[in-house]
């Protein structure tokens, strides 16, 4: 199995930012993941499951670990009765394809959510009223100790998190979904998507929402454009004038433009609000946010 050296981080992030990661390997089996993890355990070495990034912000000084990309049968996506199962590494957008081939409907909701079925485990991640939890059945979840079946459950997925540990790397999904006409789940993706594109800055390089809601009236976004943060820059990143729950790759940007904002955004939310906001981004390597 080739191990790449040195790869750049920002190659597989959706912000386009992040320096690089010391090793970085594709693994297409079970079998292969199980090595690759085995070899990183013995040598002490971090793990990092990626899948297509697009929840998270990597240091610029890059990354001490082995960053996993998955492929091959850990990304493929085969339909069995009303089942779908897919491997981590599958895009969600691959996903719904094929429930929609097989007029399978409930992973509408995942329409607009970039990623793979691995990271949105990981992540619970989740769209207009509905997450991973409703229609997970089970997740092939393998480590350096070795690999089971854990329902959902067992995953321990509240609002845009699971109970993994780091260096568990979900392999493989089953997905549980019902009948639904192909014209049905066409209709309501197209319409999910229309309001996305609406609300989002869909056509920017970005990591998706910054922080998680706040246990109040207001969504994150909204607290912080009543915070006057919308189209604050620093460096090249930017507060979407969009939605203000975003940070935009202006050009040029380094993680540490968005870590900027992103203590700039806790420190108003505080301040105005009295409200510790919490990010939802996934932080990779030596970054903290302050503010
Ligand atoms: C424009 C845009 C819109 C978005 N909208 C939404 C939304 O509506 N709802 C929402 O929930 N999210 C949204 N996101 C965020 C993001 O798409 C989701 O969190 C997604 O689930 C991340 O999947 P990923 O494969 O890209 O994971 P990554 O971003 O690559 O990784 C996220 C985390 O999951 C871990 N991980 C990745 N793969 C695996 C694996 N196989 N096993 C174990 N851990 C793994 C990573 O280590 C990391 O901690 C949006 C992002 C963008 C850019």
């Amino acid at each position: 199995m080739t191990v790449e050296t040195n790869v750049p981080l920002a190659r597989l992030t959706t912000i386009g930012t992040g320096g690089p990661a010391s090793e970085l390997a594709r693994p297409e089996s079970v079998e292969e993941l199980e090595e690759l993890l085995r070899s990183a355990a013995a040598r002490g070495l971090q793990v990092i499951p990626v899948g297509l990034g697009s929840n998270v912000l990597a240091a610029d000084e890059g990354v001490d670990a082995l960053v996993l990309r998955l492929g091959g049968e850990l990304a493929a996506v085969e339909v069995r009765d009303d089942v779908l199962v897919a491997g981590g590494g599958a895009a969600n957008a691959v996903c719904l394809h094929r429930a929609r081939a097989a007029s399978l409907g409930g992973f509408e909701f995942a329409c607009a959510i970039p990623g793979t079925v691995g990271g949105a485990v990981w992540m619970n991640a989740g769209a207009y009223g509905s997450d991973l939890r409703a229609v997970l059945d089970r997740a092939l979840v393998v480590g350096a100790e070795g690999s089971g079946w854990l329902g959902a459950d067992d995953l321990g997925l509240e609002y845009r998190r699971s109970g993994l540990q780091p260096g568990q790397v979900v392999a493989r999904v089953e997905l549980r979904l019902t009948p639904r006409p192909q014209a049905e789940i066409r209709s309501v993706v197209a319409d999910l998507q229309a309001r996305r594109k609406a609300a989002q800055p869909t056509n920017k390089r970005t990591f998706g929402s910054v922080f998680k809601n706040p246990d109040h009236e207001l969504t994150a976004g909204r607290l912080l454009e009543a915070c006057g943060l919308k189209g604050h820059r620093s460096g090249g990143a930017v507060i979407s004038p969009r939605h203000a729950n975003f940070i935009e790759n202006a050009g040029g940007a380094r993680s540490a433009d968005a870590v900027a904002l992103m203590a700039e955004a806790r420190r108003r939310a505080r301040e105005q609000f009295g409200i510790e906001l919490q990010h939802e981004v996934q932080l990779l390597g030596p970054i903290e946010v302050h503010g």
